[in-house]
């Protein structure tokens, strides 16, 4: 079965018989806990088709990890941060000092988990939004957790 991933409530669903996409808000579902299937009918062709929802990407569990930061673009921008909350998709951290990021800037990050043996994960964010010079949002550069991130995400 097709796996469909939700961004920003919104969900793309493709058609396996003609390849004709759609957009739908799928908001109702976020709150259900238990995999979803939904059922589709193929608006072009008429074809009817199931998949699954993976909320996976947007379920965000808070945090409190400590770590660093460090700028590809800007050496200078680095320091200690706490990751507030994260996803399979990025995270959300808060630095002590504003530094001039902007969107699009490449992090490295070094963080550890809190739970198990607390292992080291490192990733690679990309700048998506600051909010108040202090709280930046990130995406990973891939979504492919195959460290012990991958498990703590699973059980979020
Ligand atoms: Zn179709």
């Amino acid at each position: 079965m097709e796996k469909i991933f939700v961004k920003n409530m919104n969900a793309t669903f493709i058609c396996p018989a003609c390849g004709f996409s759609a957009i739908r808000d799928v908001s109702r579902f976020m709150d259900v806990k238990s995999t979803i299937h939904i059922r589709c009918l193929c608006k072009h062709c008429s074809h009817q088709y199931r998949v699954l929802l993976e909320r996976r990407s947007f379920v965000r569990k808070s945090t409190s990890f400590t770590g660093r930061y460090k700028s590809r673009n800007n050496i200078q921008s680095q320091g200690v941060m706490t990751v507030l909350d994260i996803s399979r998709s990025g995270l959300k951290m808060q630095i002590l000092i504003p530094q001039k990021l902007s969107a699009g800037d490449v992090l490295e990050l070094e963080f550890r988990l809190d739970r198990g043996s607390c292992p080291l994960i490192h990733r690679e964010g990309i700048v998506k939004n600051i909010l108040g010079g202090k709280t930046i949002g990130l995406e990973f550069s891939s979504s492919n957790h195959t460290d012990a991130l991958g498990p703590y995400l699973a059980f979020l």
